[in-house]
């Protein structure tokens, strides 16, 4: 098959270098490959630490595609020789007071209905675990939940697509896609991965900001640490080269994301409370990014029910889940477009879950402004 992805963030990447191994022909299209919510991304790959009441189905895709991770991580790093440093120490969820640990307490219910492991720990057995921490009411350990560097899993990926990247704004026509000069690309079936900026093309897909902190050079923990600090929640998530990642807010906003001084000194108040070795890091780099939010915080993956001379396929909506459900959303996507079997706990997440489903074209925001 000739296929088309528009958007090279993780989901797009992810998705056309599953399709490229399957033997598809693949053209990918996007002005700035790995520069959406990608680059912002702290990497935790964080079904458990993210699970909430209500939510069981996105559980069981984000522990799905969990578990696909280390033998992804393997062979990305294997064929692109890119090392995009998967840490498989687990999370500490961290509850600095008593009221966050009640507030900790909510989602270690849910875990215990589904069966996923977790370890509580005192307050002395969670400075025995993480020395780095200050004085916490308690903590819970989250074996399971890992995390990887996502601009280093861009780069791995693009370098193996090469030059079936090309650098170019695309949009959506029946049988292929268009650029601005006017010119198209006729294909068997579109793959639309745009992010946030779906919401153009995807009336349910929304923006949410959240930015992210990088710090150098300080008393950095050994595994992610995800807490509430006084209610406040932040995460503290150690990289490879002495870098730590601090984040991250989450605001419905609708204009061009920028980072707001009240968040910054928000996020590193907390992260300072919570490892206060952190003080003397160096701030290396503020960056805020658009998550692409829907009306669940489950992704839209599959085919959509406009009719076009080829399928259009939505691979959108990953919210705070992005990195962590590439994988999976790749092989989703190239059951789709061999008409395969889907996974069954992909299936809740089919994009007609909304109601009848359309991808709006330029032409049809031409018909609705003359209407
Ligand atoms: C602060 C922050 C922290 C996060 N932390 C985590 C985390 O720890 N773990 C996790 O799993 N997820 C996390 N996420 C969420 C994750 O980053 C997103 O879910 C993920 O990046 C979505 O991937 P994507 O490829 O769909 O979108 P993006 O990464 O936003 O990529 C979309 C791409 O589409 C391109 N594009 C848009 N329109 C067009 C067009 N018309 N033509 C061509 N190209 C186009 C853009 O240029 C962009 O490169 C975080 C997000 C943020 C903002």
């Amino acid at each position: 098959m000739r296929v088309a992805v528009i958007g090279a963030g993780i989901v797009g990447l992810a998705c056309a270098e599953e399709l490229v191994r399957c033997g598809h022909d693949v053209r990918v299209f996007d002005p700035d490959p790995g520069g959406g919510a990608t680059r912002a991304a702290a990497g935790m790959l964080a079904p458990a630490g993210e699970a909430w009441h209500g939510e069981t189905d996105l559980l069981r895709l984000g522990v799905a595609s969990a578990r696909l991770w280390p033998e992804y991580a393997a062979r990305l790093q294997a064929a692109s020789g890119v090392d995009i440093d998967l840490r498989t120490a687990g999370t500490l969820l961290v509850g600095q007071d008593h009221d966050d640990l009640q507030q900790m307490r909510r989602t270690l219910e849910v875990l215990a209905t589904q069966g996923i492991a977790f370890q509580e720990l005192d307050r002395r057995e969670a400075r025995a675990h993480e020395p780095t921490l200050s004085r916490v009411a308690g903590a819970t350990l989250l074996p399971e939940d890992h995390n990887v560097n996502p601009r280093l899993v861009a780069e791995a990926l693009l370098c193996l697509l090469g030059d079936r990247v090309v650098r170019a704004r695309a949009t959506v026509l029946d049988g292929g896609v268009a650029f601005a000069d006017g010119t198209e690309f006729g294909c068997d079936a579109v793959v639309v991965a745009t992010g946030a900026e779906a919401r153009s093309l995807v009336p349910q897909v929304r923006p949410v900001r959240g930015e992210t902190i990088r710090l150098r050079g300080a008393d950095r923990p050994s595994r992610v640490l995800r807490a509430r600090v006084h209610g406040e929640p932040v995460y503290v998530v150690p990289r490879a080269g002495g870098e730590v990642v601090v984040g991250a807010t989450e605001e419905e906003h609708a204009s061009e994301p920028v980072a707001t001084l009240g968040a910054v000194v928000r996020l590193l108040h907390a992260a300072r409370t919570l490892v206060p070795g952190l003080e003397s890091a160096d701030v290396v780099e503020i960056t805020a990014r658009h998550r692409p939010g829907t009306p669940d915080n489950g992704p839209l993956l599959g085919v959509t029910d406009r009719p076009g001379a080829v399928p259009q396929l939505l691979a959108v909506g990953h919210y705070r889940g992005g990195v962590l459900l590439a994988p999976l959303t790749a092989q989703v996507i190239r059951a789709h477009v061999e008409d395969g079997e889907i996974p069954a706990v992909a299936r809740p997440f089919a994009p007609s879950r909304f109601g009848p489903h359309q991808i709006c074209t330029p032409a049809d925001h031409r018909k609705d402004a003359m209407s």
